[in-house]
C-alpha cells in the first residue's frame, strides 16, 4: 500500500496536469497486458487502484478509449501536450480507477503486490520474485 500518508500528488511530464489522491489505495499491481505495453511502449505499467472520488484533477486530460481483452471498455487519460499518462478508468466494478504509478511525485511510495496479465509478460521484463504472477486478473 502507498506509504507516506493518505494524500499523495502527481502529474504529467510537462506539469500542465496535476492531481491529488486522498485515501488509501485498493491495490497496486504490475500489468503486462498488450494494451499497457502498446500504450507505454515498454513491458508493463504499474498501477495503483483507487476509487474515482478519491482523485482530484486540476485540468482535463485527453482520453483514449478502446475495448480491452476482457471485453470491457478501457479509457486511458493522458496529457495532450506531453503525452504523460495519468490514469486509466474502465468498466470495473465500484468506480475503481488506476493511477499510473510513474506519474506520482514520489513513485517509491508504491509497493506492487502482484503481476497481472502475466501471460503477456516479455522475457526481458523482470519482477520481484516474491510477487505472485497471475495469467489474467488477481482475484479480489
Ligand atoms: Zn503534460
Ligand atoms: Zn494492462
Amino acid at each position: 500500500m502507498l506509504e507516506g500518508g493518505n494524500s499523495y500528488e502527481g502529474g504529467c511530464l510537462c506539469g500542465a496536469i496535476r492531481y491529488r489522491v486522498t485515501g488509501p489505495s485498493l491495490f497496486e499491481s504490475q500489468c503486462c497486458c498488450r494494451d499497457c505495453q502498446k500504450a507505454t511502449g515498454t513491458g508493463h505499467t504499474t498501477i495503483v487502484g483507487v476509487m474515482r472520488d478519491q482523485l482530484e484533477m486540476a485540468a482535463e486530460p485527453k482520453v483514449y478509449t478502446n475495448t480491452g481483452e476482457s471485453g470491457g471498455w478501457v479509457s486511458r487519460h493522458f496529457c495532450g501536450d506531453c503525452g504523460g499518462r495519468l490514469y486509466t478508468s474502465g468498466s470495473l466494478p465500484g468506480e475503481v480507477i488506476m493511477i499510473q504509478a510513474g506519474s506520482l511525485d514520489n513513485p517509491s511510495q508504491v509497493t506492487p503486490q502482484n503481476v497481472i496479465y502475466g501471460k503477456d509478460a516479455v522475457s526481458w521484463d523482470h519482477f520481484d520474485p516474491a510477487l505472485t504472477v497471475y495469467d489474467l486478473y488477481a482475484p479480489r
